[in-house]
């Protein structure tokens, strides 16, 4: 398999400054331990330069869990792409779950900003994933084609070639209720396949697709053996760099 497994860390707005410096200091100190993945983690903005000094050193890369699409400018309280890469952030997680259905974030949105951060040099990691009802009602593949063509319209192949998708099926965040093995490896596939049909097979070998939804350490080997996924995006277990690194060594 040419892509290398990505286990990045989503601490949504959790910690203090002491909590994340040790957080990000517990993961560094194991990482020397990980061969087989890449690991990054995604700590609240106001955090991103304390996390990144106490990462000093180590392989795990620092990313943020959202930006604003603009640059400089009247937009209150808002933190653009160039601000996160001047703190040494490189990726960006964009379209969470959470931003769509408490911040309102659209499809639209969710594509300025993939576009914005792209022209930063920041890696998005574009979230998609169906609600529970609209698995129900047979509509996943549906959901997921409308997520995929909506956020990632207008970007070029070698902008495709640098992205990050994160699955995450709504009804699996922080419920513990893990989508089985074979039903991520469903949509992984068929987001392959789409990256396929839109640009290329070249291309669509390329990207990294990551699972997200109650990954834990007893639940990550079987689903990042299936061969459509290609590492993880973890919420409550990265709190814990123990737990974090016991996903990334279930490689
Ligand atoms: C997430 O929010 O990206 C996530 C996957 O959360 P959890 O691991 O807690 O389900």
């Amino acid at each position: 398999m040419m892509r290398r497994p990505l286990i990045a860390g989503n601490w949504k707005m959790n910690t203090n400054r002491a909590e994340a410096v040790a957080l990000a200091e517990g993961v560094a100190k194991g990482s020397g331990e990980i061969k087989n993945a890449d690991l990054l983690v995604c700590p609240p903005a106001i955090y991103l330069e304390s996390v990144g000094k106490a990462l000093t050193g180590s392989s795990v890369a620092l990313g943020a869990q959202n930006m604003y699409a603009k640059g400089n400018g009247a937009f209150t309280g808002e933190t653009s792409a160039a601000m996160l890469s001047d703190v040494g952030a490189e990726f960006v997680i964009l379209g969470h779950s959470e931003r769509r259905a408490l911040m309102g974030e659209t499809d639209a949105v969710v594509n300025e900003k993939t576009l914005a951060a792209l022209a930063a040099g920041l890696t998005p990691i574009v979230c998609v994933g169906e609600l529970l009802e609209e698995r129900e009602a047979g509509k996943t593949g549906e959901v997921i084609a409308t997520q995929f063509a909506g956020s990632l319209a207008g970007l070029s192949a070698e902008q495709l070639g640098k992205i990050v998708i994160a699955y995450e099926p709504v009804w699996a965040i922080g419920t513990g209720k893990v989508a089985s093995p074979e039903q991520a490896e469903e949509v992984h596939a068929d987001l392959r396949r789409l990256l396929t049909e839109s640009y290329n097979g070249e291309i669509a070998d390329k990207v990294r697709i990551l699972y997200g939804g109650s990954v834990k350490p007893s639940n990550a080997a079987e689903l990042m053996s299936q061969p459509n996924v290609d590492g993880a995006l973890v919420g409550g277990a990265s709190l814990k760099a123990e737990d974090f690194l016991g996903i990334a060594a279930a490689i």
